[in-house]
C-alpha cells in the first residue's frame, strides 16, 4: 500500500465513518418517544407536536397544520407529507395523486397508529428510506383526534389492553365518543373533522384501533369495504385489489392477520361475525362519499411494541398498495361518484343484517379453560398462550338489507328547521332555497307507537317509532329548502333524513320537539266538551264505550279518557308526530342555491 493510496484510503474511510456518523445521529435523533421509553409509554399530546414540528424541520416534504380546536383549547392536528410539496388540497389535486388520511386515537388510549405514524413519517420524509411509499400518494395523518381524551391518562384507562402505562381515556372531554358522531356531528372536534374532510376528499382512509374482545393469535384485525353498503366498484376493487395483497404483506412482515370479528354468543366455536359499519362510525361515514375505508383494530392483549410494529406493517403495505394501484383506485371512485350524482333510483339499504350464511375458515386461536368466579358467579375463559390452536369454525361474514328506501328526486325543509340545516352545511351538503311558493305531491311520515329509550346515549335520549308514510299535496313557502338528490353527497343527506335509517337525526333524537304537544288544554274544558262530544256522535260513542270494554287500563284511567276525546276534538294539535321533510316525488322547481354559511 503506498502511502497516497493509505491517505485516499483514510479520507474514505473518515467519509464513510461519517456518513455512517451522520445517518446513525439523523435516526438517533428522530428517535420516536415510544421507543426512547422501550415501548413502555405513547407520546404525549406535547411530544407528538414537538416530534411532527423537528420532522417538518428537517424535511422539506412534511407540513404540521391544524384544523381545529378541542373543546379544551388544543390545537387539531392534521400532518401533510408530500415529495411535491403539495401541501393545500387544491396543489394536492393537481399532482393526480392518491390522497391517503390516516386517522389516529380518535379513542384516546387506542394509541399505536400515533407511534406507529411517527416512525413511519420519519422513515418516509427525513431518513428516506421508505421515501417510494410516496411516488404516488399525498400522506395524511391526524395524529392524535381525540385530544383531550389522549391527555386525560391513567395507568388503568384499558383494562383488557397489555400498555403503554399511560393510555388515554376513550371519550372526549364532553364525554361523548368521537367514533359515534361521524353522521349526527355534535361534538366541535367532529365538526372541524367534517370541514377537513371536505377540503381535502381523500381517496382512502385508515382508522387506527386497538381491539377488546377474545384472546386469539392476530396481531392485525382490519375491516375493509366488502359489503353492500359500499358501492360495487369500490367492493370489488377492495375485494381483489386492496385486501389479498396488503394481506399478504402484513403477514410476511411477521404479523397474522384476520378480519376484525366478534365471537357469536361468545363462544368461538359457535363461530365469528363481521358487521356492516353504520353511519355513525369512520368507516360507515366516508363510503358514504364513495371513498373506501379500512378500519384497523390492533389485538389489545399483544404488547405495545408489536402492536405498534404491526401496525406500522399495515400502514406501510396500504401506502405500498396504494403507490401501485393508484389509477385503479381512482378509476373506481370516479365510477361510483359519478352513479351517485346521477341520482340513485334503486332501493337504497339504510341497514343490514346477517344474511346467515356462513363458510368453515382456520381460526388461529388458543386453547382455553372455562373457570367460575365465586366472587360473580360468572364463567370466563383462560386462555392458554402455551397451547396455541387452529380451531375450525363457521365465519359470518355476509348481509343483507334490513331496511330499504327509494330515494326521492329531493327532500323538502322547512326553513325553520334551521339546526338540521346547519348539519346539512357541516356535511357538506349543496342546498337550495324555494325561489316561490311550490304546490308539489310529496310523501310524507308519520312517527307513530312511540317509545323512548330509558337512558342517554351520547347525551341523546332517542324515540322509538313505526314510520308510516303518506301521500299528499302540500304547499311549501318560498324559502323553503331543497336538498337535490342528484349530487355526490346523496348518501349523506338519505342516511340523515330517511327516520327508518338506525343513524338518522330523528332516530337519534335530534328533532325530539316534533313529538311533543304544547298546548294545554283544562279539565274543566275538556270534561264537558268530551261529554258533548260523546252526546252528539254515535260512532265516536261505539269507538269509546268498544275501548272501555277492551282495555281496562284505560276504563281506569282519567287521563287516558281525557287524551281519547283531546285527539278526536278541534283542538287537537295537528302537527305531533308528523316528520317535518317531505320527500319530492316530481321534478324539482325552480331554485336558489344557498350560501354556505
Ligand atoms: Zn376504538
Amino acid at each position: 500500500m503506498t502511502p497516497r493510496a493509505s491517505i485516499i484510503e483514510r479520507v474514505l474511510s473518515i467519509g464513510i465513518v461519517l456518513i455512517f456518523d451522520v445517518t446513525a445521529a439523523l435516526a438517533a435523533d428522530f428517535t420516536t418517544p415510544a421507543e426512547r421509553a422501550q415501548y413502555q409509554r405513547t407520546a404525549t399530546y406535547d411530544e407528538t407536536v414537538d416530534y411532527f414540528q423537528r420532522l417538518e424541520k428537517a424535511s422539506g416534504w412534511v407540513k404540521l397544520t391544524q384544523f381545529g380546536t378541542s373543546p379544551q383549547g388544543r390545537a387539531l392536528n392534521l400532518v401533510i407529507v408530500s415529495s411535491d410539496k403539495a401541501f393545500t388540497p387544491e396543489k394536492a389535486r393537481k399532482t393526480g395523486k392518491v390522497i391517503l388520511l390516516v386517522q389516529n386515537s380518535i379513542h384516546a388510549g387506542e394509541v399505536d397508529g400515533t407511534d406507529a405514524s411517527m416512525a413511519l413519517v420519519r422513515d418516509i420524509a427525513v431518513t428516506k428510506e421508505r421515501a417510494t411509499l410516496l411516488d404516488s400518494v399525498i400522506l395524511l395523518i391526524i395524529p392524535i383526534f381525540n385530544v383531550d381524551g389522549h391527555e386525560n391518562t391513567a395507568r388503568f384507562t384499558r383494562p383488557n389492553q397489555d400498555g403503554p402505562e399511560n393510555a388515554g381515556f376513550r371519550a372526549t372531554a364532553q364525554l361523548l365518543n368521537l367514533n359515534r358522531d361521524y353522521l349526527k356531528a355534535d361534538t366541535p372536534e367532529m365538526r372541524a373533522w367534517l370541514a377537513m374532510w371536505h377540503q381535502w376528499m381523500p381517496d382512502f382512509f385508515v382508522d387506527d384501533h386497538i381491539s377488546d374482545g377474545a384472546d386469539w393469535q392476530y396481531t392485525v384485525c382490519y375491516t375493509v369495504p366488502v359489503h353492500p353498503n359500499a358501492p360495487e366498484s369500490i367492493r370489488e376493487w377492495t375485494r381483489t385489489i386492496y385486501d389479498p395483497d396488503v394481506k399478504g404483506q402484513v403477514e410476511r412482515a411477521g404479523y397474522k392477520t384476520f378480519p376484525y370479528a366478534f365471537l357469536r354468543g361468545g363462544n368461538l366455536q359457535a363461530g365469528v361475525s363481521t358487521y356492516v359499519d353504520s353511519p355513525r362510525l369512520s368507516t360507515g361515514y366516508t363510503i358514504l362519499w364513495n371513498r373506501p375505508g379500512v378500519l384497523i383494530e390492533m389485538h389489545s392483549l399483544k404488547d405495545f411494541r408489536t402492536r405498534v410494529l404491526g401496525n406500522y406493517a399495515m400502514l406501510a403495505a396500504t401506502l405500498d398498495n396504494l403507490n401501485h394501484n393508484a389509477t385503479s383506485l381512482k378509476r373506481a371512485i370516479a365510477q361510483a361518484d359519478s352513479q351517485t350524482a346521477a341520482g340513485l333510483t334503486d332501493a337504497y339499504p339504510l341497514s343490514f343484517r346477517p344474511d346467515g350464511d356462513s363458510v368453515m375458515v382456520d381460526f388461529a386461536g388458543y386453547e382455553y379453560d372455562t373457570l367460575h368466579s365465586d366472587a360473580t358467579d360468572g364463567r370466563y375463559p383462560r386462555y392458554r398462550h402455551d397451547k396455541p390452536r387452529t380451531w375450525r369454525i363457521p365465519y359470518f361474514g355476509t348481509f343483507k338489507p334490513r331496511v330499504t328506501v327509494v330515494p326521492p328526486r329531493a327532500y323538502l325543509i322547512p326553513c325553520e328547521w334551521n339546526e338540521q340545516i346547519d348539519r346539512l352545511h357541516l356535511h357538506g351538503i349543496h342546498l337550495d332555497s324555494l325561489t316561490g311558493p311550490l304546490t308539489a305531491k310529496v310523501e310524507r311520515y308519520y312517527l307513530d307507537s312511540l317509545k323512548w329509550s330509558p337512558a342517554p346515549y351520547e347525551n341523546h335520549i332517542q324515540p322509538r317509532y313505526r314510520a308510516v308514510v303518506h301521500e299528499t299535496t302540500m304547499t311549501f313557502p318560498s324559502g323553503t329548502v331543497i336538498v337535490d338528490l342528484h349530487q355526490p353527497g346523496a348518501k349523506v343527506a338519505i342516511q340523515a333524513l330517511e327516520p327508518q335509517g338506525s343513524d338518522s337525526w330523528v332516530a337519534w333524537g335530534l328533532w325530539n320537539t316534533i313529538f311533543e304537544r304544547k298546548e294545554y288544554i283544562e279539565d274543566y274544558v275538556i270534561d264537558p266538551l268530551a261529554d258533548s262530544m260523546l252526546t252528539a256522535d254515535p260512532k265516536l260513542k261505539a269507538d269509546f264505550d268498544s275501548r272501555l270494554k277492551s282495555d281496562t287500563t284505560f276504563a281506569k284511567s282519567v287521563d287516558a279518557r281525557r287524551q281519547f276525546f283531546y285527539e278526536r276534538s278541534r283542538f287537537a294539535e295537528t302537527q305531533v308526530n308528523w316528520y317535518p321533510v317531505a320527500r319530492l316525488l316530481d321534478s324539482i322547481p325552480v331554485v336558489t342555491p344557498i350560501n354556505v354559511r
